[in-house]
């Protein structure tokens, strides 16, 4: 079954409401299994509205409308609607009683306009409002499902979620569309793509790679009854899992630095940060999670020499010989910090985000991960591509930081 949205506004024409509605629609229906083709948008104006209708009939099984459902002079919808299926309109009185008990309750006098909402197309049900004076309509004419529904957010979702969905859920029979994300980090998306490239041709789950800015998401997707998709999902999720192991950080909504805050708070463990490069990307996304007291002591931004010094407790020295930017500077900086503040995890970051300061030996994108526990030190060296540029560079840095705080602490 294929569904077609149409959002009527002028306002959303000219840009003054982002079209919400048509987003929570359009994911509405996947969950129940319609895929939505097409989307259209139309201002209210009559003929304009009746094409939208006409091109939507010519390609669509379920033609979902909002907006221009109210009593006011542009509110055109029903009467367009009705005109492009060579409807009447006919006055129904169980919705004229509804705006006269809405009114009286709320002891308000409604104006004369208010009854123009009762008149409904012939043959067409009513869909109630329990949150507005609008109705909603449901009418079937040609083959086709239309529903009519309240510009208004929560009055056009109480009628998706109460009416709407039911009706096409009854249709539908028991199909669903479920979608799982698998997070990556550490590896780029052609090595991951190159580890699973026979499972992306595969369908049930069908797995789509998107890339992101220092991580790489797996889309899997299913359509079916419910049951066979999660199976699906499961099964797809085990086989990535077999191939790409501890790549994987997180599932969904995750978050690279939810999977930190959870090893850490499991395992009872207090971190310090003294960062350069990244300039406290890292602490700001640590302390994002809430409950982040539990194991953020504290974050120093240490730009300067000197600041490393004084504020972490590097020792002169090391940076008088080994430079700033070096993996015995890093590890220096976790073991400072650590200890300065008496937790149990230090990270140390060091590098050049460019785009000046890079050298032969130490070019832009050069970067230390200098990380201390009860086992010792340790470092990484990174080396990312100057064409990151330097927002990127400390982007990745931060990524690859935690990723080594989220696999370090986990294997202790
Ligand atoms: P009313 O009975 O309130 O007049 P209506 O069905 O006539 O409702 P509109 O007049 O088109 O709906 O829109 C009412 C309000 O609902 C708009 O001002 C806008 O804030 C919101 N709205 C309308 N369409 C959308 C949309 N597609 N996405 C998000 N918000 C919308
Ligand atoms: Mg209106």
């Amino acid at each position: 079954m294929r569904a077609e949205i149409i959002s009527v506004g002028t306002e959303l024409l000219l840009g003054q409401i982002v079209d919400t509605n048509a987003a929570y629609l359009a994911q509405r229906l996947a969950e129940v299994g319609i895929d939505v083709y097409f989307k259209q948008t139309v201002g209210d104006n009559s003929p304009r509205v009746q094409d939208a209708v006409q091109l939507a009939i010519s390609r669509a099984d379920v033609i979902l409308i909002t907006g221009g459902l109210g009593p006011t002079e542009d509110d055109l919808t029903v009467a367009a609607v009705a005109t492009a299926l060579s409807l009447d309109l006919v006055r129904d009185e169980a919705v004229v009683d509804h705006i006269r008990r809405f009114f009286e309750t709320r002891g308000r006098t409604p104006s004369g306009n208010v009854y123009k909402q009762a008149l409904i197309p012939r043959g067409a049900r009513v869909i109630p409002n329990e949150r507005g004076t609008a109705p909603g309509i449901h009418l079937e004419d040609r083959g086709r499902m239309f529903f009519l529904m309240p510009g208004v957010p929560y009055e056009m979702k109480g009628m998706m979620e109460h009416y709407v969905l039911p009706a096409l859920r009854h249709r539908m029979g028991s199909t669903v569309i479920r979608s799982r994300v698998l997070r990556i980090t550490g590896e780029g998306e052609s090595a991951v793509e190159e580890r699973i490239k026979d499972l992306l041709r595969q369908t049930e789950p069908t797995i789509a790679p998107y890339a992101k800015l220092g991580e790489v998401h797996l889309r899997l997707t299913a359509k079916g009854p419910p049951e066979q998709v999660d199976a699906a999902l499961a099964r797809g999720e085990a086989q990535l899992r077999e191939r790409l192991g501890d790549l994987i950080y997180g599932v969904d909504d995750q978050t690279l630095e939810d999977v930190v805050a959870k090893v850490l708070t499991t395992k009872h463990l207090t971190l310090a940060v003294a960062e350069s490069c990244t300039g406290g990307t890292i602490s700001s996304r640590l302390t994002n999670i809430p409950g982040s007291s539990a194991y953020f002591l504290e974050g120093v931004v240490a730009y300067s020499n000197e600041a490393k010094v004084r504020d972490v407790g590097v020792d002169p020295t090391l940076l008088a010989t080994r430079g700033a930017v070096s993996p015995e500077v890093a590890e220096a900086m976790a073991g400072a910090i650590r200890r300065r503040c008496g937790a149990e995890v230090g990270l140390g970051v060091t590098g050049i985000a460019g785009p000046t300061g890079g050298t032969p030996d130490k070019p832009v994108g050069l970067v230390y991960l200098g990380l201390d526990d009860s086992r010792g030190a340790m470092h990484r060296r990174l080396m990312f591509g100057a064409e990151a540029g330097r927002e990127g560079i400390r982007v990745l840095a931060a990524q690859a930081a935690l990723n080594l705080l989220r696999l370090h602490v986990a294997r202790g």
